[in-house]
């Protein structure tokens, strides 16, 4: 089939790959400069490994990954750990796959080099205005021009055109919480302030969460903030370091340290934002997939990894049905309770993990319990083969 994919994000990226790889002719058309410098760290979860792997990409990550040994939510004031997990060979031997942390600018040059050698054709600055489906196709306008395919997958994030133009414009809603990010080098920290593992403070209204990435030179930390009044979303957004430095005054020595060792020139902010769940993804020949069918917080650390399996499935499903429209629903039909789930989840979160006073001591509780519960089910879902299992049952 002829596929156009609209947005090189990691949805539209991964999705291009898994559809080359089942024989189909893909085009993509993204309205900015292919490869986006912005952003932060990604956590990729066993689950979001295991296409990456099947993709053959795991060598070419390789200089970029940090494994970390464990997972560890902390105090925000004393440093205890409240609870931890155990990553590294722990997690590949439980799940099949490795947990990677990366910036997401270097995932994005490992799968656009790859599509590179692909027979994939990749257009930048190229934005879509509209799309729409005829008798026996689908297209989008670019340009003014109309573009036909078989058809169009729209991974074009939560600002979706491609959802606006076949279902109406949605409702965005900021969610009461600001997110920091930052990279400090780790040579210039003092040696073993931090150690190879993803930790995530919690205190009260907020929490801040560090991991390495590039490979390991630069520890990335994300602050988020409970924040009223302020809405802004873009990813150029500079921050201020004395207003998080007052943020988290009276934190731990070690986000003190943190702090004082910032460049403010790479401090980051946004607002973020949510969406009320969709209740169709496709009509025709389109379809939306990523962050444009289902955004969600950052709470789970689960959006790459959901738009990651997203591409997979979809890739399986349209090899699977002789009809576009029915391979579209059958997507619709599996995916939807896994990113509800997520989606719900992490809005949770949102909340379970700013809790203070009792609240957050009986969460420490049973945190380490319900974490690993929650972990399990997000962890051991196998994109590249529930739709066969789903299907023939
Ligand atoms: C620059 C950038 C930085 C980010 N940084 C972070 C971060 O630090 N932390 C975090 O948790 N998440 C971040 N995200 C979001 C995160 O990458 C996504 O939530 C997740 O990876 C899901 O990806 P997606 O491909 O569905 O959507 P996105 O990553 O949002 O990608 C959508 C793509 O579609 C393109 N696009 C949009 N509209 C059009 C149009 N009309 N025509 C053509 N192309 C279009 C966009 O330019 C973008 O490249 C960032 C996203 C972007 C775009």
């Amino acid at each position: 089939m002829n596929v156009i994919i609209v947005g090189a994000g990691i949805g539209g990226l991964v999705s291009a790959l898994c559809l080359d790889a089942k024989g189909h002719k893909v085009k993509i058309y993204e309205q900015a400069e292919i490869l986006s410098e912005l952003g932060a760290g990604i956590q990729l979860s066993p689950n979001a490994t295991k296409v990456l792997n099947y993709l053959g990409l795991f060598k070419d990550l390789e200089p970029y990954i940090f494994e970390p040994n464990s997972f560890q939510f902390l105090n925000f004031s004393t440093g205890k750990v409240i609870s931890e997990r155990k990553l590294g060979g722990a997690i590949k031997k439980d799940f099949n796959s490795p947990n990677y942390d990366i910036h997401r600018a270097d995932l994005q040059r490992v799968l656009l080099n790859k599509i590179k050698v692909k027979n994939i054709d990749i257009h930048s600055n190229m934005k879509v205005t509209n799309v729409g489906n005829n008798k026996n196709s689908a297209f989008i306008e670019v340009d003014g021009k109309e573009i036909q395919a078989d058809l169009v997958i729209g991974a074009d994030g939560i600002h979706s055109k491609v959802s606006d133009s076949l279902f109406g414009k949605k409702e965005i809603i900021y969610t009461g919480n600001v997110a920091w990010r930052m990279l400090i080098p780790v040579e210039i920290l003092p040696e073993n302030l931090i150690l190879p593992d993803t930790t995530v403070w919690l205190g009260p209204n907020k929490h801040f969460v560090t991991y390495h990435v590039n490979g390991g030179k630069n520890l990335n930390c994300v602050c988020l903030v409970e924040q009223d009044g302020w809405f802004n979303e873009s990813w150029s957004e500079k921050g201020e370091i004395e207003e998080l430095k007052k943020a988290y005054k009276g934190w731990n020595r070690t986000i003190e340290t943190l702090l004082q060792h910032a460049d403010p020139n790479t401090l980051y902010k946004w607002a973020l934002h949510d969406r009320l769940p969709m209740k169709q993804w496709s009509k025709g020949r389109i379809i939306v997939l990523g962050d444009a069918a289902h955004p969600m917080l950052p709470f789970l650390a689960q959006g790459a990894a959901m738009a990651i399996e997203d591409g997979a499935v979809l890739a399986n499903c349209i090899d699977n049905f002789d009809e576009v429209e029915e391979a579209l629903k059958y997507f619709e039909k599996i995916r939807k309770p896994r990113t509800s789930y997520v989606q719900s989840a992490a809005r949770r979160n949102a909340k379970v993990l700013h809790l203070s006073g009792l609240a957050a001591i009986l969460r420490n509780l049973v945190m380490g319990y319900i974490g690993n519960k929650i972990f399990k089910k997000l962890y051991s879902y196998d994109a590249l083969s529930i739709m066969n299992k789903n299907h023939n049952n």
